[in-house]
């Protein structure tokens, strides 16, 4: 198989696994081996013999293809030839791959949009009960939370864009393919 495949493979099982765990909880382990089942004995895999193969229950199989389906992350086609016809699911790698970056890339939008929106958060906040103040607020109450009289602490965006940071460096070294 040429590099170009496994790599699209290996980030196609990253990603779906993560989404279907997201998503429908409990499947990401399944879509997990109905991908490396593709890639191993694809293309055009029925269903049952995806079924049958991982010793998975039919339900859940389904359910995992059609939801990789959905996504655009695998699809099904029908081939006829002259004796027979031969239908099944297989990695369609070349759209593969354009479907994952425009959905990281929607999501590294949301990150900056993110970080760009927590670098210019500042407020003070009772550790005690949750309530937020503006800084003027904040002031007005000499720094003492009006519900409970615990010092306001000082909301530190540091750490949230740093974090925020790690996860688009993250996400840019996956689309760049390192
Ligand atoms: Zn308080």
């Amino acid at each position: 198989m040429p590099k170009r495949t496994i790599d699209g493979a290996r980030k196609l099982k990253m990603f779906a696994v993560k989404m279907l765990d997201m998503y429908h909880q409990g499947f990401g382990e399944i879509a997990s081996q109905v991908i490396d089942y593709l890639v191993d004995n694809g293309p055009l895999v029925p269903e049952e013999v995806i079924s049958r193969s991982l010793n998975a229950r039919s339900n859940d199989v389904r359910k995992v293809l059609q939801v990789l389906s959905e996504h655009g992350l695998i699809s099904f086609r029908r081939v006829a030839n002259r004796d027979r016809e031969r239908q099944g699911w297989y990695i369609d790698v070349e759209n593969l791959e354009h479907v994952i970056k425009v959905r990281l890339e929607k999501v590294l939008e949301k990150l900056k949009a993110k970080m760009e929106a927590e670098s210019n958060v500042q407020f003070y906040y009772c550790q005690h009960d949750g309530s937020k103040y503006t800084i003027d607020e904040a002031i007005e109450y000499e720094f003492t939370c009006p519900r409970c009289g615990m010092v306001l602490e000082e909301y530190n965006g540091v750490k949230a864009v740093e974090f925020l940071k790690k996860n688009i460096e993250n996400v840019e070294a996956f689309l760049k393919g390192e």
